[in-house]
């Protein structure tokens, strides 16, 4: 141990080595190996400590992930958004009660939440939603309709804003709620993508209840409260390195009593195909190589523009774990890169696969139908977590300093304002 009070990465690396040889086995469910996980401050090391994490820095928790990742275990739920942006949000602005009773569900994985912010007449512009709440007793009535409700399905609950004052302007009126999804008046309907899935929802709530004990961050505090779980969810999607397998969290997910190897060696010991980075370009440099194109000289070029924008994205990702370095902009210019490492990945690998490329299903097509699954999914990154163009408008008005977009005047009532103009 370091003589600070913050450990090493060698550190980190040694204990947590050491505490998977104890308690890693791949005879245990994902619900077995979840709740021993969860109490260990590992599942979601950059959370407070009051909120069950260790209070480290994307650094060590970096370090965590590569030792899961390296060890082929089953990591924490990190693929539900209740791990990536509820339990951060509630550690930010909650109670400690609160606390107590959101999180811990969370980081054993057996509550999963979905985010209930879009809807169909506010999306890039988030703070004119409609969908309201209105005062009864100690509860709230909650009626509107949400959108791009991403897991919706399977989700046990939901980050909420809703219209709260509608007398306030618009950023000041609204409330963040952490809301049951399973009770009358809410409707949960699947939307099925190009991909054939259904990734997203649309919820219709129509006089559903929320106690006034859920609201996260104050009465009307609510932009500032779903700014943090934007904010999480810039970094989290703009993030790189090496992560382990997850599994749905919830009961719904049906992967709790599964056994964690249905999951945790997926990726390698299947020979499946690497997420995307530097795994997944030494695959496409392989199926080049196999089809005789890898002397092709716009192909190697396009590889090698590919290689750099991997490295640009991870070198960026270093910055935003330096303080010193900090622009206050890695956010968003993680998720930019992201967006344009699946656009980038797209069309290499469709120029390498040509019309094989265009295959789906996981057998008897050159790349497992990854590179069909990556056209079909690419054009979902440049809009969720906020557009491309939304990114950039930030980046220009905040830290650049830009003047604002012309709109009306900041303290205009809600009510007052011109609805989807
Ligand atoms: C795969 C996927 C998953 C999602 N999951 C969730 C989820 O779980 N929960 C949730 O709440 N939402 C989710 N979303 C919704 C997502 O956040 C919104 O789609 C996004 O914010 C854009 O809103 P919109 O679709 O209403 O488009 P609009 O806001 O109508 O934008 C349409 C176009 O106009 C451009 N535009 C709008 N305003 C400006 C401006 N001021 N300056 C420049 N250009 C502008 C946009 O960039 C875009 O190109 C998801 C979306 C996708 C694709």
């Amino acid at each position: 141990m370091s003589s600070t009070n913050t450990p090493t990465a060698d550190d980190v690396r040694a204990e947590l080595e050491a505490w998977l040889d104890d308690n890693w086995d791949e005879s245990l469910t994902v619900r077995q190996w979840w709740k021993r996980l969860a109490p260990t401050g590992y599942a979601h090391p950059m959370l407070p400590e009051n909120a069950g994490g260790k209070g480290w820095g994307r650094d060590l928790a970096a370090v965590v992930n590569s030792v899961m990742a390296e060890r082929q275990v089953l990591g924490p739920p990190s693929s539900g958004l209740g791990w990536m942006l509820a339990a951060p949000t509630i550690a930010a602005h909650a109670t400690q009660e609160q606390i107590d009773e959101f999180v811990p569900p969370i980081l054993d994985g057996t509550v999963g939440w979905c985010q209930l912010f879009s809807e169909p007449g506010a999306g890039s512009d988030l703070a004119g939603l409609g969908c309201k709440a209105e005062k009864d007793g100690d509860e709230w009535i909650i009626t509107g309709q949400k959108v791009w409700t991403s897991g919706g399905q399977v989700a046990d609950m939901g980050m909420l804003i809703a219209r709260t004052d509608p007398d306030a302007p618009k950023h000041k009126g609204i409330t963040y709620f952490a809301f049951e999804m399973d009770q009358p008046g809410v409707t949960v309907r699947p939307l099925t993508e190009m991909t054939g899935r259904a990734l997203f929802n649309e919820v219709f709530i129509d006089e559903a209840r929320v106690p006034d004990a859920n609201i996260i961050g104050g009465l009307n505090n609510g932009w500032a409260v779903a700014n943090t779980t934007l904010m999480f969810e810039r970094a989290s999607l703009g993030s790189s390195g090496k992560k382990p397998q997850s599994a749905t969290p919830g009961e719904k997910g049906k992967a709790l009593d599964r056994p964690v190897t249905d999951f945790a060696k997926k990726v390698r010991s299947e020979g499946g195909v690497p997420a995307l980075g530097p795994g997944l370009w030494q695959h496409y440099v392989d199926l080049a190589t196999k089809a005789g194109k890898n002397t092709d000289p716009v192909l190697r070029q396009e590889l090698v523009s590919l290689w750099s924008l991997i490295e640009i994205n991870r070198i960026s990702t270093l910055r935003a774990k330096d303080p010193n370095q900090r622009t206050g902009a890695e956010p968003n210019i993680g998720k930019l890169n992201m967006s344009e490492m699946f656009r980038r990945f797209r069309e290499v690998g469709l120029t390498i696969l040509g019309a094989d490329g265009m295959l789906t299903g996981d057998s008897d097509t050159t790349s497992q139908g990854a590179v069909a699954e990556l056209a079909l999914f690419s054009p979902g990154p440049s809009i969720y977590g906020g557009t491309d163009q939304i990114q950039r408008n930030i980046i220009g008005e905040r830290v650049l300093g830009l003047p604002r977009e012309p709109g009306p005047e900041k303290g205009t009532p809600f009510k007052d304002l011109v609805k989807n103009a």
